[in-house]
């Protein structure tokens, strides 16, 4: 399995300028993608900046290792996480 488009959530694309700690904020999307459960919103909740903070500056981009959708998976977990 695997792609490379995975993350392996090692946060080398960061600081991001949202202050938004993308590895902890693709756990989650990760996680609800496969399956959703309260607890993941309420976590995402949690999170002092998350995935609606994204500029799409595409900073993390330049950084990523692994070809993360970054910008892309921001606005996707928006819509799964947030309420
Ligand atoms: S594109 Fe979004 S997640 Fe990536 S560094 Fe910019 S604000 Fe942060």
């Amino acid at each position: 399995m695997g792609n490379h488009q995975d993350c392996v959530y090692c946060n080398h694309c960061l600081p991001c300028p949202a202050g938004i700690d993308i590895g902890a904020m693709m756990r989650l999307f990760d996680q609800a993608r496969i399956a959703m459960r309260p607890e993941l919103r309420a976590a995402y909740a949690a999170l002092d900046a998350n995935a609606q903070d994204c500029l799409a500056c595409g900073e993390c981009k330049e950084r990523r290792p692994f070809g993360m959708p970054t910008v892309e998976c921001m606005a996707e977990a928006t819509g799964i996480l947030a309420e």
